[in-house]
């Protein structure tokens, strides 16, 4: 890696030089791997923060006994099922940073007309809930006589829920759920985008059996966990990015605009005279932010890129003595959004888990999903709000003993139906040249992020290989 602060870049025996607007983890997938398939090439990331990883944040807070505890600021832990992550792990040589992480729906319950319910993941919960009538669980199982959707369109995924489990079900705890994980409705969020693999998984008649027959098919395939994260951190994957990039990271720098001449990109960035000439560009903003760039360049791929809406959501991270607290019976609680409630859902962190001390709990607050009001609250307001909310659902009276706010203003993208057409018709208006890759686009989990800017490095790097 290699930091540079000069205003001009210098441009050696003519290489190519690309330039990867966005430093979380989709830029630094893009512009890691760029760097690997065209070695003579020079590479620039241009980020807009004094630091790497974008959403993926992890910081050590100290708490008052002279101990101190883990907190993420955006993601928490990866799902191995999709292998990105994994792979660029062993890629990287970090995978000795790697911790199992819980799977997350365990212990998890959901708000119900007021009262917490246990999410209904084992036989005899499913029987014994009292979250969904006689009614809702005969509909339940009624799920493998209803024939698979064959055609590749896309749905809403409470359409989805809803043709295969009933209303009943998506109303009670799966559009919670799916909603929560996502920050997003279920009416509107696109299946093919946020959940491809339900439809895959109902090709084989039934959810349960599709996916029974997905764990016949790995049985010979080497075990892992379900989900990772890192001792330290998720941020270990950014850092370790960075760390493995041989390009030109410039942090604190924005792009400003982006223009046509002499047959180059130029890209103006805030540090003024600092323009960049670049023979390819890769977008891994928000969306919106990179309509703002193509504006002048490509307006209609803007005006499809402003269509992409982007919510403004933020996490509130609090820690507790244990002492302080009442018993609390529950990992997590999803709060769907016609509870009312200003945050959307709960998670709770404590030992034997690594990242939070023997003594103490930690709470990571979800809000701005439900009611985009609370994310625009100012710190003290947050708190004492979130505060109110905490002794209401958990009777949690006790003043915590270190907090963290994060917040992704307008930042957080929300996939809708045919949200995947919309991506290939903004690709197809791009000149050539210009990509996007990230969040906004193909899929938020970070797996699919490493997806996507691997995909564009590829696609990038074809006609420079073929020079
Ligand atoms: C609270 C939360 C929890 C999450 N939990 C998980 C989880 O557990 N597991 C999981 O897989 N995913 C999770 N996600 C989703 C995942 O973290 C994100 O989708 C992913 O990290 C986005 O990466 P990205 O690089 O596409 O975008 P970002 O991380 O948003 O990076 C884009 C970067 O572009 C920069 N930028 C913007 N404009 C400019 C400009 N003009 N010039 C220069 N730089 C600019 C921004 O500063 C930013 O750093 C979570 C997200 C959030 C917010």
């Amino acid at each position: 890696m290699h930091a540079c602060g000069c205003s001009a870049t210098i441009r050696l025996r003519m290489a190519a030089h690309i330039v990867v607007i966005g430093g979380g983890i989709s830029g630094l997938s893009a512009a890691y791997d760029v760097n690997r398939l065209l070695p003579d090439a020079q590479v620039t990331v241009l980020e807009r923060e004094l630091r790497w990883g974008g959403k993926i944040l992890s910081e050590t807070v100290p708490l008052p006994d002279g101990g101190a505890c883990l907190i993420e600021g955006g993601a928490e832990s990866f799902v191995t099922r999709k292998p990105e992550v994994w792979d660029l792990v062993h890629e990287l040589g970090i995978a000795d940073q790697m911790r199992l992480a819980p799977n997350a729906a365990n212990g998890t319950c959901v708000l119900d007309e007021g009262r917490i319910r246990r999410i209904p993941l084992d036989p005899v919960t499913f029987l014994t809930t009292g979250l969904l009538s006689p009614a809702g669980k005969a509909r339940m199982l009624l799920e493998p006589l209803i024939a698979a959707r064959r055609d590749a369109g896309d749905e809403s995924l409470a359409d989805f829920v809803d043709r295969r489990l009933g209303r009943e079900a998506r109303e009670r705890f799966i559009g919670p759920v799916l909603g929560g994980i996502y920050n997003t409705d279920p009416e509107v969020q696109s299946l093919l985008t946020t959940a491809p693999v339900m439809r895959e998984l109902e090709q084989h008649g039934s959810l349960v059996w599709g996916s029974a027959v997905r764990m016949w098919e790995r049985r010979s395939a080497p075990r892992r966990p379900a989900f990772i994260s890192f001792k330290h951190g998720t941020q270990a994957l950014t850092d370790g990015l960075a760390a493995a990039f041989g390009g030109t990271l410039r942090a604190g720098v924005t792009a400003e605009a982006l223009s046509r001449q002499g047959g180059r990109w130029q890209i103006a960035t805030s540090e003024g005279a600092s323009t960049l000439s670049a023979d390819a560009v890769i977008f891994t903003t928000p969306a919106n932010a990179a309509a703002s760039l193509l504006a002048e360049v490509a307006p209609a791929a803007a005006a499809l890129l402003r269509t992409i809406h982007h919510n403004h959501i933020g996490t509130l991270s609090l820690v507790y003595r244990d002492a302080d607290l009442p018993r609390l019976n529950l990992s997590g609680l999803m709060i769907p959004r016609r509870e009312r409630r200003p945050i959307d859902a709960i998670t709770r962190f404590h030992a034997p888990n690594p990242r939070v001390p023997e003594g103490y709990t930690l709470l990571k607050v979800f809000f701005g999903g439900g009611d985009p009001r609370t994310a625009e609250l100012d710190e003290p307001t947050l708190i004492e709000r979130v505060g109110r909310e905490l002794d209401a659902l958990l009777a949690i009276k006790a003043q915590p003993v270190a907090w963290r706010v994060y917040r992704w203003h307008s930042a957080f993208p929300q996939a809708a139906v045919g949200h995947l057409d919309l991506v290939d018709d903004i690709e197809a208006a791009l000149p050539a040249g210009l990509f996007v890759a990230g969040a906004a686009f193909r899929g938020i989990g970070v797996p699919d992020c490493i997806r996507q800017a691997r995909a564009v490095a590829g696609r990038l790097a074809q006609p420079f290989l073929k020079r």
